[in-house]
């Protein structure tokens, strides 16, 4: 896992000034590090009573990392996504960002009532992304047991906006 985790490239002022991305394409190129990040997310998912039934993948790079776990632990996939690419919506959020907002939408016939789901993400960072899924699966009576993500950004604190009672998994907390 730590070479996988040694993967991620820090790319400095992208994709605006200020801004130090956290660039998970060589671990998704490298076949044990997505072997290694897959693995470690099925691994930490409650099994019994508090078992998940839907991985809830944040578009785009969540998608990635979501479908692997999904196949992996044998769960359903529902993609949650940006606007104008869906063509039945059931729900959407709007959400600020530090600069404007953004907008999830949860694709109809899904997400059934009562499901608990594992939100999965690249990256969390403010945790603003992850809360406004959070609220879609609220909102269609599902519940959030498990936030799933590789990297943590800890010094913007997302981790304080995660939906109360989830189980929090993050790989790699920098
Ligand atoms: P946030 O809503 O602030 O938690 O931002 C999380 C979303 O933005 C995730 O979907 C990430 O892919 C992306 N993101 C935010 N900051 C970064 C970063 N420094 N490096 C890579 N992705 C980021």
């Amino acid at each position: 896992m730590d070479r996988a985790l040694g993967l991620v490239r820090e790319v400095p002022d992208f994709p605006e000034p200020g801004v130090l991305f956290r660039d998970l394409s060589p671990v998704l190129a490298d076949a044990a590090g997505f072997r290694a990040v897959t693995d470690a997310f099925a691994a930490a998912l409650p099994s019994g009573a508090g078992a998940v039934d839907t991985v809830v993948a944040i578009e785009a790079r969540g998608f990635l990392f979501g479908a692997a776990l999904a196949t992996a632990a044998g769960l359903g996939l529902v993609a949650v996504r940006k606007p104008g690419k869906l063509p039945a919506v059931a729900d959407r959020v709007t959400y600020d960002l530090e600069y404007g907002s953004a907008t999830l939408e949860l694709p109809a016939d899904t997400l059934a009532p009562g499901s608990r789901v594992v939100i999965v993400d690249d990256v969390l960072a403010t945790g603003g992304t992850v809360e406004a899924a959070a609220g879609l699966v609220e909102r269609a009576g599902a519940t959030t047991a498990v936030v799933a993500v590789v990297v943590e950004l800890t010094a913007l604190g997302g981790r304080s906006r995660l939906p109360g009672g989830a189980d929090f998994v993050s790989l790699l907390s920098v």
